[in-house]
């Protein structure tokens, strides 16, 4: 057996290695099975069992849907039960079971390619889109045949690392954490979802490894090197040997930043600098507290739907999963961002369709608005588990805002629904800290309007850099193009300290930039004091500010913020502070 080696692009840095498991997006089919005589009723009587529990499901789905979002969203699912109990539909699967003697899911998905087809090629907008529908339900039908998740590592009890082309977030999150070891994907960029999820949980990625799920469905074992940007499938006796060695050395070194858990973020010259974390699940809040985390800069709520996707959760789901979150930090502040759904991070439940160009379309506050049952079910949760607490705990911020306006209508209605649950006799407090996030760029360059009126801004540079530049995020064949140190970005980034500090109101960063260690002594020479970041970042980037000098980063700031090129930059920056990261073994 020979080994094979491919080359990725680092995202999330880390070695790693174990048994590959493979999920391949493309094409998900059942084999054929064919069937005995006598064995054909059963399988017809397993297939409208597979129904039954679909359409107990679309219902459930629905009646929440109404409550929440209102009955014109609940229509979705009504469409989907009538597709589930359509008779020409399911006798043309029953037929097809009984005809050629197969196995339910080979059928079905037979049945669902042809009407999909049919769909597809009607020339009306609205039709071609059933095409989902169909396929929607077919997907939901095919979980209960196959009676598990089609990616059912949930009962995997070795450590493995996922091989996929592509591995949405909603995926991800559903994924047996602490028993991935790495992933390889042959998709993905520095800042999708996926890769943000990983670099929490210390999981190292490469994106862009082209030909890995046909490498993967081969190999028996795989080794991810996210320092050097290759994996090694089926490697020889002596590759192990090296890695292990590399992966206990690398296992020692974070092992040795322990000593700087209990210490404060302050610079050489006295500054503090508050380090807060980031949490997309609950689980990592465990690790936020482990690293002495200053409270939560951003808790990206939307989470808590992907994970529990396809059902909704209640007002009283998001209050309690708040409520445990603020506990644990309390009095520290936790910022909880209302969901931030659309884009990449799709949930059906929430989109009801597909979008031609969904980070341009409605995501975000956006879609909060679209959905103003949805909006409303969480903001009310937001303000209960605000009053639980002293003032300040918790404060609420809204993703995407691209204008004024959308900020004061999302204020005006944290008001209308405060004075709402007084009514039901709810004590509130008489204000909530209420932040924008500022990741478009007509919101950085509108930032002094934002800060009269906001209580805190919080710099999304994730989705700052990509629409500011350009750029998906989330896509390897531009990844090279996605480059923090633009002096645009950085022109921007600049703008938006400025004017927070000139209206006195508190800013911080939540994007990854905030963990960059190329890119924090510039940003505390901008004068930003407050970074927020996946956990397992806050005790490298500690280690680092207690090195730090502020004056001497105002003017390394001052002196970036003159130059042209992102090239010219990252120079000027690796010159000026490669040699301490390194004695640091920071690797960058
Ligand atoms: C950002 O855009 O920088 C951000 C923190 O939000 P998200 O990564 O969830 O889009
Ligand atoms: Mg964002």
């Amino acid at each position: 057996m020979s080994s094979l080696r491919l080359k990725g692009l680092i995202v999330s840095p880390g070695i790693a290695i174990a048994e590959p498991v493979v999920h391949e997006t493309k094409h998900v089919s059942s084999p054929r099975l064919t069937l005995e005589v006598d064995a054909i009723d059963d399988e017809i009587v397993r297939f409208d069992s597979a129904v039954a529990q679909t359409r107990e499901r679309i219902q459930d789905n629905a009646q929440r849907a109404a409550t929440q979002l209102g009955e014109e969203y609940a229509a979705i699912f009504d469409a989907h039960d009538l597709i589930a109990q359509d008779p020409t539909f399911l006798d043309n699967v029953r037929s097809k079971i009984r005809d050629d003697q197969v196995n339910a899911e080979w059928a079905l998905e037979r049945v669902i390619e042809k009407y999909a087809a049919q769909f597809q090629s009607i020339e009306d907008d609205y039709l071609s889109g059933r095409r989902l529908d169909i396929l929607d339900v077919g997907g939901q039908i095919l979980h209960f045949l196959f009676g598990h998740e089609q990616l059912d590592v949930k009962s995997l009890e070795r450590p493995f690392i996922i091989v996929a082309d592509e591995l949405p977030p909603s995926i991800a999150v559903k994924l047996p954490l602490d028993k991935v070891r790495g992933f390889i994907l042959e998709s993905g960029g520095p800042t999708s979802h996926t890769t943000i999820i990983a670099r929490s949980f210390g999981i190292p990625v490469l994106v862009g490894v082209r030909g890995a799920c046909a490498a993967g469905f081969k190999a028996t074992r795989v080794i991810v090197d996210a320092f050097e940007g290759k994996t090694v499938f089926d490697p020889d006796a002596a590759e192990v040997a090296e890695y292990e060695n590399r992966h206990r050395e690398h296992e020692k070194h974070r092992a040795l930043l322990e000593a700087h858990r209990n210490l404060s973020s302050e610079t050489q010259d006295g500054v503090p600098i508050t380090l807060m974390a980031n949490v997309d699940l609950p689980l990592e809040v465990d690790a936020a507290l482990h690293w002495n985390a200053e409270g939560i800069g951003l808790y990206r709520s939307e989470f808590l739907y992907m994970e529990r996707s396809p059902s909704l959760p209640s007002e009283d789901d998001h209050f309690e999963v708040y409520r445990d979150i603020v506990r644990a930090f309390s009095p520290k502040p936790v910022i909880i961002r209302t969901f931030d759904l659309g884009g990449k991070k799709l949930a059906r439940e929430v989109m009801g369709g597909e979008e031609g160009n969904p980070v341009l379309g409605l995501r975000g506050i956006r879609l909060c608005f679209s959905k103003p049952g949805f909006f409303r079910t969480q903001l009310r949760a937001l303000i209960r588990t605000a009053a639980e607490f002293p003032p300040g705990c918790v404060k609420i911020m809204f993703p995407l805002i691209s204008c004024l306006e959308e900020f004061l209508r999302a204020r005006l209605l944290v008001e209308q629904l405060s004075e709402e649950l007084r009514g039901e006799g709810i004590s509130c407090h008489d204000s909530i800290p209420l932040g924008a996030m500022v990741e478009v760029p007509s919101s950085a360059v509108m930032a002094s309007a934002l800060a009269r009126h906001a209580d805190f801004l919080s710099i999304g540079t994730n989705d700052l850099i990509q629409y500011s530049l350009a750029v998906d995020r989330a896509n390897e064949l531009v990844a090279d193009l996605y480059r923090p140190a633009s002096p645009a970005v950085l022109k921007l980034t600049a703008g938006v300290i400025k004017a927070a500090g000139d209206a006195g109101i508190d800013v911080g960063m939540c994007g990854e930039m905030a963990s960059d260690p190329l890119m924090v002594p510039l940003l505390v020479g901008m004068g930003l004091r407050r970074f927020s970041m996946n956990p397992q970042a806050i005790p490298l980037i500690r280690s680092q500010i207690r090195r730090m000098d502020t004056t001497q980063n105002v003017e390394i700031a001052a002196r970036a913020l003159k130059m042209t090129t992102a090239r010219e930059i990252e120079e000027f920056l690796m010159e000026k502070f490669a040699l301490s990261l390194a004695r640091m073994k920071i690797q960058l």
